[in-house]
């Protein structure tokens, strides 16, 4: 049977992310992968979480085995909203949603926010995975290019006012604030008062997505303080995840925001998956209330720190003139530019015949463009595969120049 002629207008419209395409390589022997954005699975935190599940008795070994609330649970709850409290968020008004991932957040909230034809504001470049919920959903991603500190301001207002003038319906801004994923960089303190402002004389929803804050080299937390902390007038929905401070494999994440939205959310999650895994969610609620967190993300930093830092030593050793690239003070990822003339493609097919994978930029952009930009991952490569990996890349890219 031919099933091509079945598919829906939004089953039509789906497309692959060529991540996730490339993970398929990745488990190949000798494949040294700088494309996804894994963390570094040396250090998960294996020792703790056999403590905990090990001090389980009958009833929360049953728990974590059944079905749970949809609204996620109670005890997780608790610890996520202490543990977003750290942050200066304030709970009135507000309530917490556990998600399958950070993913899952962002497609319930595209899912009860936009019609086909909307316009989802976004930074140019932005996380792949984002765009794709968007594209998922018939929702336009307009694109605000980053500068060398993030998403400027005066850009961003710029292109509202220019939108809402054509008659456009914008339904809310998507920021990845604190060490971007694909670019690496971070909005200023002073920048994310005047996004909130702009957003709030525009009226704009933000959806705050802030899976890395916790991961800086440099600075501290005061350098990282989220959007979501200056919301006084509740329109910012901000989305974190358990998969950069416990373990992605237990696809676990939570939204913070507005109480009738996140009820929305709840009610779609009912026909997605039900709950979120429960098992998930009892070692999660034990893994914070065992105070882990604070204690892996310290460990994190000097680890993913010292990678980013050979990362960038090796890059200035080994590319030839006219590559430049970020200097991130966190997260997992390299944003690099080559000339304007070249495509990330030819590079990246040079790569892979030297078994170096990366992901090209274009992907990232909203606009089509970012032709001649990749993202390097350092967070899960061993210092040797950095350091043979980037010379492999410079390599491939002398072979093409
Ligand atoms: N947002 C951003 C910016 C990310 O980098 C990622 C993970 N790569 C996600 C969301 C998705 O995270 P999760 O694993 O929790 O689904």
């Amino acid at each position: 049977m031919d099933v091509s002629n079945l598919f829906s207008l939004a089953g039509s419209r789906l497309k692959s992310s060529k991540i996730r395409e490339l993970m398929k390589l990745m488990g190949q022997p000798g494949i040294i992968s700088m494309a996804g954005g894994s963390p570094d699975a040396e250090h998960f935190p294996y020792e703790e979480i056999n403590a905990i599940t090990a001090a389980w008795d009958e009833r929360k070994r049953a728990l974590a085995l059944q079905y749970g609330a949809t609204g996620g649970y109670g005890p997780l709850l608790e610890q996520i909203r202490a543990y977003v409290a750290l942050g200066g968020v304030s709970f009135a008004g507000q309530a917490v949603l556990p998600t399958t991932g950070a993913q899952q957040s962002l497609q319930l909230l595209t899912r009860v926010l936009t019609d086909p034809g909307d316009v989802v504001l976004v930074e140019i470049p932005a996380f792949i995975g984002a765009l794709a919920a968007f594209a998922g959903y018939g929702a336009e991603a307009v694109g605000v290019e980053l500068d060398d500190q993030g998403l400027p301001p005066e850009r961003l207002e710029a292109t509202i006012v220019a939108l809402r003038k054509a008659g456009r319906r914008i339904k809310f801004l998507y920021t990845n604030p604190t060490f971007q994923n694909p670019s690496g960089l971070s909005l200023t303190q002073a920048r994310r008062d005047k996004v909130y402002e702009v957003c709030s004389k525009h009226d704009i929803l933000i959806l705050e997505d802030d899976p890395y804050y916790e991961l800086y080299f440099t600075g501290g937390p005061s350098d990282y303080r989220n959007l979501k902390s200056r919301d006084v007038d509740n329109r910012v929905v901000l989305v974190n995840t358990f998969s950069k401070i416990l373990s992605p494999g237990l696809r676990l994440g939570w939204m913070t925001g507005p109480e009738a939205l996140i009820a929305r959310c709840e009610t779609a999650k009912q026909s997605e998956d039900a709950c979120s895994c429960s098992y998930s969610q009892v070692v999660a609620a034990d893994y914070l209330a065992a105070g882990h967190v604070p204690v892996y993300t310290r460990k994190m930093r000097q680890v993913y720190g010292g990678k980013c830092r050979l990362m960038l030593e090796c890059l200035e050793r080994e590319m030839p003139k006219g590559v430049s690239w970020s200097h991130p003070a966190g997260g997992f990822f390299v944003w690099v530019s080559l000339p304007e003339h070249l495509d990330s493609e030819d590079l990246l097919r040079a790569s892979l015949e030297r078994k170096v994978a990366f992901v090209t930029g274009e992907p990232f952009n909203a606009d089509g463009g970012g032709k001649n930009k990749l993202r390097l991952a350092f967070s899960n490569s061993s210092r040797e595969e950095i350091t043979t990996g980037i010379a492999r890349v410079a390599e491939a890219l002398r072979s093409i120049l």
